[in-house]
């Protein structure tokens, strides 16, 4: 069983200094919707760009998912309800219009980093004036 706790966990912050050595900034484990307390690992606020780092146990990755043997119903409620608020916080967002880029902790950072920074920079240019 993994220490892992909700925040501040390896891959996101193997994430967050790839992002910030590329220049960009955002910030961390903010709240994007005034009206909802749902928060995002990674938030570009001009952006409306909103990084959620899943966790592949606690998120249940298709790859890695795996269901503890011990307080098998508590576990399987508990990581039940983590995929349900994923989902919720994904709507919620994509309701105010937001762009939800969502990874896993056993993807490639640099490759969810190139991800991150093409969708940030091509919104941050469409907010550019056109004059
Ligand atoms: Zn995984």
């Amino acid at each position: 069983m993994s220490k892992q706790r909700a925040r501040d966990t390896k891959p996101e912050k193997e994430l967050r200094s790839l992002l910030h050595a590329r220049g960009l900034r955002y910030r961390v484990d903010y709240s994007p919707i005034p009206q909802s307390r749902r928060r995002a690992d990674v938030v570009f606020t001009r952006a409306r760009v909103a990084v959620l780092v899943h966790g592949c146990f606690w998120h249940s990755c298709p790859v890695h998912s795996t269901k503890p043997k011990a307080n098998a119903q508590w576990w399987k409620e508990k990581l039940e309800r983590n995929v349900e608020r994923d989902h919720e916080t994904r709507q919620a967002l994509a309701d105010q219009e937001w762009t939800v880029l969502e990874f896993w902790e056993h993807e490639d950072p640099q490759t969810a980093a190139d991800v991150v920074e093409h969708i940030v920079r091509a919104a941050g240019r469409q907010e550019m004036p056109q004059t």
